[in-house]
C-alpha cells in the first residue's frame, strides 16, 4: 500500500494500547472493491478479545474521566490536527477499501475531522444546572457525568466520519470506547486509532476490535460494564442489537437506514432541483443513509425534470476512484450489486420505464451504470426499501396532499428533501414530513453543527451538534439538605 506515512496502514487491532492479533491467529482478508485486489488483512477476533477490550476500557475510563474537560479538549484538538495533516493518506486508504472517488474521500476526512474539532470545543461546555428549590432549606444541583464505557459499531459507507461522530463526543464527555468497525473498511478505523494514540489519547480509551461481528456484538451488548451502545448501520441489525441491549438495560443510540423522499413541486427552480438531486442521489454512488431514494415530481414538470436529470446523469463518469475526474466508484460488493439489480428488475417488471443505465458497467466488479427510471410507483420495492445504489427512481404526483401521504408511507424517517419557491408551502411541507432532517431547496444537509438522526425505524438519538454530547452523558441530581 503506497501511503506517504506507512504507519497509518495498520493490520492489527488495538486493545489497551497494544496492537495485537486474534487469539486464534485467524486473519480476515480485505479487498479493493474497484479491482478485487487484496489490500491486506486484519485479525479475525471474537468474544474473548472483545471482553479484553472492555476490561481495558473500564480501567482507562476512570482516569480519563478524572481529567478536566479542558485537558480532554487539548488531546482531541491534537487528534483533529493530525487527521487533517494526514488527510491525503487517509483519503487514499478510504478510496482503496471503500471505492468512493478520491475527491469525495478527502471531503469525508475533513467532515470526519470536523466532529473531532467540534467536540473538542464542546468538551469544555458540559454545563450542569442549579434548580430553584421549592424548599427553603435545600439547594438543588444537576451535574453531568460520562456514561462510562461505550460500544461503537459502525458501517462501511462512511468508514471515517461514522467513527469520529461517535468517538469524538464519547471521548469529550470522558467515556472510553470499544469500536467494532465494518468488516469491509477496517483500515480507516485503525488509521484513525493510530492518530488518536499519537495525539495523546491514553491506552485503553479508544480500542478497535476487528473480526466476527455477531460474536463481538454479543460480547459488547451482554457486558454489564458497557454502559452504552452507539450503532450506525442497517435497521435490521439495529433491531437485533436493541433487543440484545435490553438484558443489561443499556443506553442505546441508533443511526439506521433511510428511504428519503426527494420532492420537486411545480413551482421549483428545476435546474437547482436537478443539481440537488444529483448531489443527494449519486454522492457515494447512492450509498448514503440520507440519499434520495424516491424522487417525487409533480405532474406539470415531470417530463422536463426527467429530461434534465437524465442529461445530467449522462455526464457522470464511472471508474476507479483513484483516477482523476471520476464521479462514481464501484458499489461496495456483489451483494450490493445484486440488490440494485433486483430493484431495477422489479420496477421494470411492474411497469417502470428505463431512461438511462440499468445494468452493470463494462468495468465489471461492483461498477454499475448510473440509472434513471420513470413512472415508478408505490407498489415497487424501491418505494419501501433502501436501494443503496445509483438509481434515480422518479415517481409522479398530482397534489401536495397525495404527495405527503406517499412520502410518509414508509417505516423509515431519516431525511427528506423538497424544492419549492412558495414560502408558505416550505413551512407546511417541512412540518408535515415524518423525518429527522429536511433539506429545503438543497440536496446536501449534513455538517458537524447540526443534529443528525431519524425518527420511526431510522433510529434513536442524535449525533453531532450540541445535542450530540448529551448521548454520552448522564444527569445526576444532587440535593443539599440543611442549608
Ligand atoms: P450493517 O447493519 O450490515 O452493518 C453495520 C455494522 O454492524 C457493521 O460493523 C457490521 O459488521 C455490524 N454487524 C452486523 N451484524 C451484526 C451483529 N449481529 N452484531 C453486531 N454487529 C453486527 O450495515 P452496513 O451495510 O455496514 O451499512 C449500511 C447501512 O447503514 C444502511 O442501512 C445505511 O442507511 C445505514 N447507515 C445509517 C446512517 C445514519 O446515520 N442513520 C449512516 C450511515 C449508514
Amino acid at each position: 500500500m503506497s501511503l506517504s506515512k506507512p504507519f497509518l496502514f495498520r493490520q492489527q487491532a488495538l486493545i489497551g494500547g497494544l496492537w495485537c492479533q486474534a487469539d486464534s491467529g485467524m486473519l480476515q482478508p480485505i479487498y479493493n472493491p474497484a479491482s478485487g485486489d487484496l489490500l491486506g488483512h486484519v485479525p479475525h477476533m471474537g468474544a474473548e478479545e472483545a471482553r479484553r477490550a472492555i476490561t481495558a476500557a473500564v480501567e482507562a475510563q476512570k482516569a480519563w474521566a478524572r481529567r478536566t474537560g479542558h485537558e480532554r479538549a487539548r488531546v482531541l484538538r491534537r487528534w483533529f490536527e493530525l487527521v487533517l495533516q494526514h488527510q491525503e493518506d487517509l483519503a487514499r486508504l478510504l478510496t482503496l477499501e471503500q471505492g468512493r472517488p478520491l475527491a469525495e474521500a478527502r471531503g469525508e476526512i475533513a467532515y470526519g475531522a470536523s466532529f473531532i474539532e467540534w467536540f473538542a470545543e464542546e468538551a469544555k461546555r458540559s454545563y450542569g444546572d442549579v434548580i430553584p428549590s421549592p424548599q427553603a432549606d435545600k439547594r438543588l444541583v444537576v451535574i453531568r457525568q460520562p456514561v462510562g464505557v461505550v460500544a461503537a459499531i459502525t458501517p462501511w459507507n462512511f468508514p471515517n466520519a461514522m467513527i469520529t461522530r461517535k468517538a469524538a463526543p464519547a471521548l469529550a464527555a470522558g467515556c472510553a470506547v470499544v469500536l467494532k468497525p465494518a468488516p469491509q473498511t477496517p483500515f480507516s478505523a485503525l488509521a484513525l486509532a493510530a492518530l488518536a494514540a499519537e495525539a495523546g489519547v491514553p491506552a485503553g480509551v479508544l480500542n478497535v476490535v476487528t473480526g466476527d461481528a455477531a460474536a463481538i456484538g454479543e460480547a459488547l451488548t451482554a457486558s454489564p460494564q458497557v454502559a452504552k451502545l452507539s450503532f450506525t448501520g442497517s435497521t435490521a441489525v439495529g433491531r437485533k442489537l436493541l433487543a440484545l441491549c435490553a438484558n443489561t438495560v443499556k443506553r442505546v443510540s441508533l443511526e439506521l437506514g433511510g428511504n428519503a423522499p426527494f420532492i420537486v413541486f411545480e413551482d421549483a427552480d428545476l435546474d437547482a432541483a436537478v443539481e440537488g438531486c444529483i448531489a443527494s442521489k449519486f454522492r457515494n454512488n447512492g450509498q448514503t443513509c440520507v440519499c434520495a431514494n424516491r424522487i417525487y415530481v409533480q405532474d406539470g414538470v415531470y417530463e422536463a425534470f426527467a429530461r434534465k436529470l437524465a442529461d445530467a446523469v449522462r455526464k457522470l463518469r464511472v471508474g476507479n476512484g483513484l483516477e482523476e475526474g471520476v464521479s462514481l466508484g464501484p458499489l461496495i460488493d456483489q451483494r450490493a450489486v445484486h440488490k440494485v439489480e433486483a430493484h431495477v428488475a422489479d420496477a421494470l417488471a411492474q411497469g417502470a420505464q428505463l431512461v438511462q443505465g440499468g445494468t452493470r458497467h463494462a468495468l465489471g466488479h461492483g461498477f454499475f451504470e448510473p440509472t434513471v427510471l420513470v413512472e415508478v410507483t408505490q407498489a415497487m420495492r424501491i418505494a419501501q426499501e433502501e436501494t443503496f445504489g445509483p438509481v434515480a427512481a422518479l415517481f409522479r404526483f398530482q397534489s401536495e396532499r397525495a404527495l405527503l401521504e406517499m412520502a410518509n408511507a414508509t417505516e423509515y424517517g431519516l431525511a427528506a428533501y423538497f424544492y419549492s419557491r412558495d414560502q408558505a408551502r416550505c413551512w407546511r411541507v417541512a412540518e408535515a414530513l415524518e423525518c429527522g432532517m429536511v433539506g429545503i431547496n438543497t440536496g446536501l444537509i449534513t455538517n458537524e453543527a447540526v443534529p443528525f438522526g431519524g425518527v420511526k425505524q431510522s433510529g434513536l438519538g442524535r449525533e453531532g451538534s450540541r445535542y450530540g454530547l448529551d448521548e454520552y452523558l448522564e444527569l445526576k441530581y444532587l440535593c443539599f439538605g440543611g442549608q
